[in-house]
């Protein structure tokens, strides 16, 4: 059965913020918070998650949005990453079938590109075999001329093949958010617009809570809890370096920006694999969204301050050339832009030198000598196994077979009964909004509680 839904009360998570003692302070309310919040909320501990702006506003709202395995990970042997994401990818369908749904994939392939169509089948084989074939629509390799009649636009010289398959598709931001109302309904403290400033240590110099200000009043007030976890995706070093001043960064941050142009001028009926218009001919990817076409994304290195980044000329004309060489007939310029957004990955640092998109995704847990544990590197898909393992390391032996029923259990919104498809058209012939943005609505309003 689904936890009631509780409304979520600021004032009164910031009483308790202040009066009790936590098993576990999350600092971050990204989706790893969240994840960890809910998890370790749903063990049966008392929980309080504090995020220093609103949830979701870092990383976790600045995604491409996709619930996917991440085939180009494959090729770096990434087997596990990936085996875990389409796992994680599955089981998001059952549990949160409002935020996540299935979305074909067409994957062009040119003569001279880094993946031959016999490498692409391969790789699709791998993906479909970890899904134990049970992905909405199995892969199926393609000719030219099938290729084309999928999506006409396509560029037609070198034009080998390719193939479709499909992955999922969900609202970032709306899942944080139903993850962090999951959370508060198994018993967690959550409140926004609250940041850490400091560590509090016991005589030992073991951290035992957190210094906090409410940025909307500007009252200080101290939280105690036994365990504290920095879930602070692109600021983790800054934490790392409040708890230990002058300790090694463990992060490279880099920065991925998407554009979104109106559906007239890219059409698709599916999301495209495009290549990044440079030696490296990355993989990047055109994505139907409503009214909307957004394409993205780069992935450069970023060395200043997470809340200082924004979008740059050279990252626009970085997507448009992409997009411009996979469909040619689009002549994209900067005034078919309708609006950007931009993220940081929080990677953990490799040992040697690669190149941003070579960086693995895979996390990594940080504990310092006052016992504060950080978090580096994640993906949005794998928040739900990610929280598992972390609340293993944090509270060992905590896991049972009901915890783990429960983790698995749908997320607030998923038991609302869907109109059916009739329904949506009479809808749509009712207030002339397209049933395509009816449905967007209907999938906020149910997200949001
Ligand atoms: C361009 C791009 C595309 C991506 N695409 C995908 C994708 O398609 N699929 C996928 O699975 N993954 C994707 N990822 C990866 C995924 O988005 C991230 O791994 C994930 O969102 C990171 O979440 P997080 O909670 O660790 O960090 P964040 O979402 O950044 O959360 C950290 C939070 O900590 C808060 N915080 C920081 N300091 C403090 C403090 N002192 N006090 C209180 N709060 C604090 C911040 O405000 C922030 O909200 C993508 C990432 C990028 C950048």
């Amino acid at each position: 059965m689904m936890p009631s839904q509780q409304p979520m009360d600021r004032a009164r998570a910031l009483r308790a913020l202040a009066d009790e003692t936590f098993d576990l302070l999350v600092i971050g309310g990204g989706i790893t918070g969240a994840g960890v919040a809910r998890e370790a909320s749903l063990r049966g501990f008392n929980v309080a998650l504090v995020e220093q702006a609103d949830f979701a506003s870092g990383t976790s709202s600045r995604s491409t949005k996709l619930v996917h395995g991440g085939l180009r990970y494959l090729k770096q042997f990434d087997f596990k990453l990936v085996a875990e994401a389409v796992r994680e990818r599955q089981l998001l369908l059952s549990m949160a079938p409002h935020l996540v749904e299935p979305t074909p994939f067409l994957f062009p392939v040119y003569r001279g590109d880094p993946d031959s169509l016999l490498a692409l089948r391969a790789g699709l084989t791998v993906y479909d075999l970890f899904a134990r074939w049970q992905a909405a629509v199995p892969h199926r390799m393609l000719n030219g001329p099938e290729v084309l009649r999928r999506e006409p636009d396509l560029g037609r010289v070198a034009l080998l093949g390719g193939a479709v398959y499909t992955d999922s598709r969900t609202d970032d931001g709306r899942l944080t958010l139903a993850v962090i109302q999951s959370a508060h309904n198994a018993g967690a403290t959550v409140a926004n617009y609250v940041a850490a400033e400091a560590f509090l240590y016991a005589s030992g110099g073991r951290a035992v809570g957190a210094h906090l200000t409410d940025a909307l009043s500007g009252d200080q007030f101290d939280v105690r809890a036994s365990r504290v976890l920095c879930a602070a995706g692109p600021w983790a070093d800054d934490l790392r370096r409040m708890d230990e001043p002058g300790v090694h960064r463990v992060l490279r941050l880099t920065k991925g920006v998407h554009l979104t142009v109106p559906k007239e001028r890219v059409q698709l009926k599916h999301s495209v694999v495009m290549r990044s218009h440079d030696d490296e001919r990355r993989m990047m990817f055109a994505i139907p969204h409503g009214s909307y076409t957004y394409l993205g994304t780069t992935d450069t290195d970023y060395l200043g301050p997470p809340q200082a980044m924004v979008v740059r000329p050279s990252d626009v004309a970085y997507i448009l050339a992409a997009t411009n060489a996979t469909f040619p007939d689009a002549h994209l310029s900067e005034a078919d832009v309708a609006s950007s957004w931009v993220g940081l990955r929080p990677l953990v640092r490799p040992r040697q030198r690669t190149s941003p998109s070579r960086v693995s995704r895979d996390y990594q847990l940080f504990r310092s000598e006052s016992g504060v544990v950080s978090i580096g590197g994640g993906k949005l898909t794998a928040f739900r196994a990610m929280a598992e393992h972390i609340v293993d390391q944090l509270m060992p032996g905590s896991r049972s077979a009901a915890a783990r029923c429960a983790s698995l259990a749908a997320l607030p919104g998923a038991d609302a009964p869907q109109p059916s498809v009739e329904e949506w058209n009479q809808l749509a012939r009712a207030t002339g909004v397209a049933p395509v943005q009816l449905r967007e609505w209907w999938h906020v309003r149910l997200a949001s509680g």
